[in-house]
């Protein structure tokens, strides 16, 4: 699989709490204003064995959980899916970023497996007119946090309670 750098611990932006961040090389959005160009080109970054990014992540200590970002994580469902299976637990959660939207994301077998693992998803391309320096865990207003689990349950999008104190804005 292919980073776009070296994994990152102690993360208190990228999702609630102390967290480790895999940082996912390669995305075809392209969005306007994109903070995070360097991780377009799919053959660029870092490429990684599977089995060292899984035990990395299980030697992390004091980490509240995984945040997948990028990049577009899901370009590389597949590896993720081995290792959100290996890592993910009841006190170890996932979040994840995705320039697809959820509805985007259930149309296609692999990255709704991947879903399946994920607790929270912030969903949608980087839309610079709807930018917001105040919103929390997500970079403009169009983007959706999204609680997976409860979504998939329910068959519609649930809002998660993170994005409550965005939508005052
Ligand atoms: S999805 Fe993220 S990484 Fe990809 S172009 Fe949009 S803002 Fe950049």
């Amino acid at each position: 699989m292919r980073l776009a750098r070296k994994l990152q611990t102690d993360s208190i932006v990228d999702g609630v709490g102390l967290r480790t961040v895999l940082w996912l090389q390669g995305c075809t959005h392209d969005c306007l204003g994109c903070h995070n160009p360097s991780t377009h080109a799919i053959d660029g970054g870092i490429e990684v064995a599977l089995s060292d990014v899984i035990h990395e992540i299980k030697g992390c200590r004091y980490q509240s959980g995984l945040t997948l970002s990028g990049g577009e994580p899901f370009l590389q469902a597949a590896s993720l899916i081995e290792i959100v299976k290996e890592v993910r637990s009841s006190s170890f959660n996932i979040w994840a970023y995705s320039g697809f939207t959820f509805e985007e994301l259930v149309a296609k077998e692999e990255y709704r497996q991947l879903l399946s693992y994920i607790d929270i998803l912030v969903d949608g391309r980087f839309c610079i007119e709807q930018k917001d320096g105040r919103l929390q865990y997500k970079g403009s207003k169009n983007q959706r946090i999204i609680d997976v689990q409860r979504s998939i349950q329910e068959g519609n999008v649930v809002i998660s309670c993170y994005d409550d104190m965005n939508n005052a804005l």
